[in-house]
């Protein structure tokens, strides 16, 4: 099996080359005018010491716990920026005395039978590519121990059902492996989140993530036909069906709950046919009001590109797709039904109206996603994680941060919060940053702005810097009248001055009412979207 990083993002053979590197070094130097980067070497698993197990491995479960000492390190972050600060200054106070790696379903039950009995708090545990403190297992003092449950070995489609366009999956499989079943039936799941590789289904469901396709189906809520979730008090099934009006729907309390109220073992996915036609093309616009204003338009015209990613100047620039003096609305079709150029004029047409330019031809093959301006964007989106190490290592905040917002303020909310953001860095970190926006998602209603920053900071000062622009960021987004994410999740670092504030406190009193009767003794997750029944554990980014 190949080895995560616990440093970094991917496998241990996936890392930049020297060349790669050393340019992502001149391009900080170049950007803060700095004659010199210090940079971090990259830890080794032997020189980290880590506290001694506190709990003993019973002899029902020696099968499926593990405190092997590299797993231990995998499972104590997952991977924003500051996880990856942390492992990078072999910073591991608080690990996982142990690490599960159930089989089937019944062991996900032992496992948290005896967790419950022995105050053990669990942590459910996909691909680990939380980006919100969502697989942190700092829990505080009132527990005897901490386990990560890592769903790795269930790994399985375990049946399709052609005919209905469905399949009962695992919740531990990876993207690429899931895509790889269902391309043997000629059907796919078409959800490709950016941290797709390394993230599992069960994760994508516990947090509502969404994919990459820009209109309609995006969030994975969209594919999910029912759910199994083992939780601390039984097995909670929902049935299988395409739509139902029987009052609040049991999915909806599975998806988006992050672990707190159990481990989701399997599920029923919508499926789709595998698109053969594709058509994409971009356009242009020196003005972002008006490149704004064509989004809304195509969003609202019942065309649904599969991608319809409008990128500010500096996006553009900072990704190579651009000179930086244009903003770029990539669009882009997909069916497995249909030709799309039609389409693809059609949207083109919305675009020059409301003031964008364009050039003809435009690219129709299949492969035309992966060429043009489309294709320097889609390479520069999948080397980004990788690129972000080399940052981490030289004390560079390389983050990002996102929300969605009504098109009726989309323009005002968009403008404010990257000029507020910029100067709240500029502030905190002494220079001048570089805050870049772009669309993820477009709806009829709305839009999802994703915002990314680089901000300087050293090694030594990384965290504290990420520390308070995290706070400020978090707390302007909802002010401004956002949602604290889009679709990262919640976690633990998106509740300060974020979360907290934006849940009606009516709701939170049901979920706080739904955990306690399905985790009474509060160990699934603590700390994670709600206080845990224990009492607030206390955050790092708040000391
Ligand atoms: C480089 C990068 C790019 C990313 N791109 C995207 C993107 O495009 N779209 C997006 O939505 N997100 C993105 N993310 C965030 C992250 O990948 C998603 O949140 C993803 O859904 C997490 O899946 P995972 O399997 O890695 O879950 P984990 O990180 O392991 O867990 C995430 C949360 O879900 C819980 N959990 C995991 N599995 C289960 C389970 N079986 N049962 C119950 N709870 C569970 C965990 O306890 C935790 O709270 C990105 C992250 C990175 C680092």
């Amino acid at each position: 099996m190949q080895k995560r990083k616990f440093w970094g993002w991917g496998y241990q053979d996936q890392v930049l080359s020297n060349e790669e590197d050393a340019a992502i070094e001149s391009r900080i130097a170049a950007h803060f005018s700095l004659d010199e980067v210090p940079s971090l070497p990259i830890p080794l698993a032997e020189d980290i010491n880590l506290p001694t197990p506190r709990v003993k491995i019973p002899q029902t479960l020696e099968k499926v716990l593990s405190k092997n000492h590299l797993e231990r390190l995998n499972h104590t972050y997952g991977k924003s920026f500051p996880d990856l600060a942390r492992a990078m200054l072999k910073q591991f106070p608080h690990p996982p005395d142990l690490v599960a790696f159930p089989n089937d379903q019944e062991d996900v039950v032992n496992l948290l039978d005896w967790a419950d009995q022995n105050n053990i708090a669990v942590i459910p545990y996909g691909g680990g590519s939380s980006v919100c403190g969502g697989v942190e297992t700092y829990v505080g003092d009132d527990y005897s121990g901490v386990i990560s449950l890592d769903l790795r070995n269930l790994d399985q489609v375990l049946e399709i059902d052609k005919e209905s366009r469905a399949a009962r999956i695992q919740a531990g499989i990876f993207g690429p492996a899931l895509e790889d079943e269902l391309r043997k039936s000629d059907l796919t799941l078409r959800h490709f989140p950016q941290s797709f590789e390394h993230s599992t289904l069960g994760g994508w469901i516990a947090t509502r993530s969404g994919g990459h396709f820009a209109t309609l189906y995006t969030h994975i809520d969209d594919f999910v036909e029912s759910t199994t979730m083992v939780t601390p008090t039984g097995v909670i099934e929902s049935r299988r069906l395409p739509g139902s009006g029987a009052g609040p729907s049991p999915d909806r309390m599975v998806i988006g709950s992050e672990g707190i109220l159990g481990v989701i073992t399997e599920a029923w996915m919508r499926l789709q046919n595998r698109p053969i036609f594709r058509s994409s093309g971009s356009v242009e616009f020196d003005d972002y009001q008006k490149a704004l204003n064509a989004t809304r338009l195509i969003s609202q015209s019942g065309l649904y590109p599969a991608n319809c990613r409008l990128l500010d100047a500096n996006e553009a620039l900072f990704n190579g797709a651009g000179d930086g003096s244009k903003h770029l609305l990539i669009l882009s079709f997909e069916s497995a039904d249909h030709e799309l150029g039609t389409w693809l004029d059609r949207a083109l047409e919305i675009a020059s109206s409301a003031g964008g330019s364009y050039e003809k031809p435009q690219e129709k093959e299949p492969e035309a996603h992966r060429t043009g301006a489309s294709g320097t964007w889609r390479n520069s989106f999948i080397r980004a994680p990788f690129n972000r190490d080399a940052a981490v290592r030289r004390g560079i905040i390389w983050d990002t941060f996102e929300t969605s917002i009504t098109w009726d303020h989309g323009f005002e909310f968009i403008e404010s919060l990257k000029e507020k953001t910029r100067k709240a860095i500029h502030e905190i970190s002494g220079r001048e940053p570089n805050v870049t926006c772009r669309l993820t998602h477009t709806y009829p209603d709305g839009c999802a702005p994703y915002f990314s920053y680089t901000a300087y900071a050293t090694p030594s000062t990384m965290l504290d810097v990420w520390k308070q622009i995290k706070t400020a960021t978090n707390e302007m987004v909802v002010a401004e009248g956002g949602t604290i994410t889009h679709h990262h999740a919640v976690g633990r670092d998106h509740r300060v001055k974020g979360y907290d504030v934006q849940i009606p406190s009516g709701f939170k009193d049901m979920l706080t009412a739904a955990k306690s009767s399905v985790d009474p003794r509060s160990i699934m997750n603590p700390g994670v979207l709600i206080d845990s029944g224990k009492g607030k554990i206390g955050h790092w980014m708040e000391n």
